[in-house]
């Protein structure tokens, strides 16, 4: 059959074999724990389903504008307004179907082939893939545990070449939930300016950032200097409405206008039920964020305080997002070497399932995610630990 060269340079996730391996089990009769979903474990609040339900009865079902409603594209403007005091205009975004997505036309737009792509690891596993298919060179900044997971201009100097075009910088971070502070940004927003660097900014999980740490958006910066930054963000995360596949780009009405040319050609416009939906979120009432931070704060909470006690563990506190990631290395040795056979031995000994760090860019760690009931959590990560314990005295 005939593939494009360009399809054959993407990989099967890293986390299949252990996802295979959790299916085997799971047809066995073993009941696994999963802190392995990316996704929060509320239903989508009530008033934004309802808005739904009578898109639906309005018959609100015909093509709408390919980058989004006017009021969803005015309401994306407001919230920026609401929560960090910004004034951009609706040409500034576009509506696309689903944060990944926002991401997919942004370097369709932006990367020519041969361009080199600055990471920081641990990274999101879609960015460096969705670099390779649009011809560009995804460099990796490591950016280990002992940095918090985050990197400064330093770090990210030595990778820095004349093919250097984009930074892709992601805070609170998936998987380190690392929140940059906003003299951190600042400093890496600066260095890009000053060498000329476009940096892509996610902002997917900015309501998801616990006190008193804040969330330092690049709006500001943005305003300032719009050909050079752009945001992504959306409602899945924050807003517990991962299905509906609602994301947003905010970028130069120019790099706008033809991603919307794009975007006309590929998916056209987003699902009109779901443009009402996020429609009713971004305007409604905003209480349902607040409860669900507090649950994802006091969950942070419950497990660092189990994983204090580990010491063969090093996790830097998370400020935001909802998941840990944690450096177990000094486990390996003997019966596991890397973070996948490390993630095999927890499903089958601890039946819990966690994702390999090497898919996020570090083969020290295991991701968690703590989206979970706390009774959950709290008995998947006591059975985790007698495995690491058992692990850990072997050496
Ligand atoms: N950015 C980050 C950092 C993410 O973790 C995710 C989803 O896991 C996305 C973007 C994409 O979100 P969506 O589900 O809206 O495509």
């Amino acid at each position: 059959m005939h593939i494009s060269d360009r399809l054959s340079t993407i990989k099967p996730s890293l986390t299949l074999s252990v996802n295979t391996r959790a299916m085997e089990l799971r047809a066995q009769g073993v009941q696994i724990t999963s802190l392995a979903v990316g996704e929060p474990d509320f239903p989508t609040p009530k008033h934004i389903c309802d808005a739904a339900k009578a898109a639906i009865d309005e018959n609100f079902c015909r093509y709408t504008a390919v980058a989004g409603i006017p009021e969803l594209r005015k309401a994306v403007a407001g919230y920026f307004k609401q929560f960090y005091d910004a004034d951009i205009a609706p040409e500034n975004t576009i509506i696309c179907a689903g944060g990944k997505h926002a991401l997919f036309n942004f370097i369709q737009a932006t990367v020519n082939p041969g361009d080199e792509v600055l990471i920081p690891a641990p990274y999101w596993l879609s960015y460096p893939p969705l670099v390779t298919l649009a011809g560009g060179k995804p460099v990796t900044v490591p950016a280990t545990s002992e940095h918090g997971f985050k990197v400064t201009p330093a770090m990210l100097e030595p990778y820095r070449t004349d093919k250097t075009t984009l930074l892709i910088l992601n805070s609170p971070s998936n998987p380190s939930g690392a929140v940059y502070t906003a003299d951190e940004l600042d400093a890496l927003l600066d260095w890009a300016e000053a060498h000329n660097v476009f940096v892509l900014c996610d902002e997917m999980y900015d309501q998801l950032v616990f006190a008193p740490a804040k969330m330092a958006s690049a709006i500001h910066r943005f305003i300032k200097k719009p050909e050079g930054i752009a945001i992504l963000g959306g409602m899945s995360k924050s807003f517990a409405m991962t299905g509906w596949r609602v994301g947003y780009l905010v970028g130069h009405p120019e790099l706008i206008k033809k991603i919307s040319s794009m975007q006309g050609h590929s998916t056209s416009n987003i699902c009109s039920i779901a443009q009402k939906a996020a429609l009713a979120a971004l305007t409604g009432p905003m209480d349902c964020l607040h409860t669900m931070r507090e649950a994802f704060q006091r969950r942070r909470d419950l497990a660092m305080d189990i994983i204090a006690g580990w010491p063969w563990a090093v996790c830097p506190r998370p400020d935001g997002a909802f998941y840990l990631f944690v450096d177990v290395h000094a486990c390996y040795g003997k019966e596991v070497h890397n973070s996948t056979e490390i993630c095999t031995k927890l499903l089958e000994e601890a039946n819990v399932a966690v994702v390999p760090g090497a898919a996020f860019g570090d083969d020290n760690c295991i991701r968690l995610s703590y989206a979970v009931a706390d009774d959950v959590l709290r008995n998947a990560l006591l059975a985790m630990g007698k495995v690491f314990a058992r692990l850990y005295a072997q050496k």
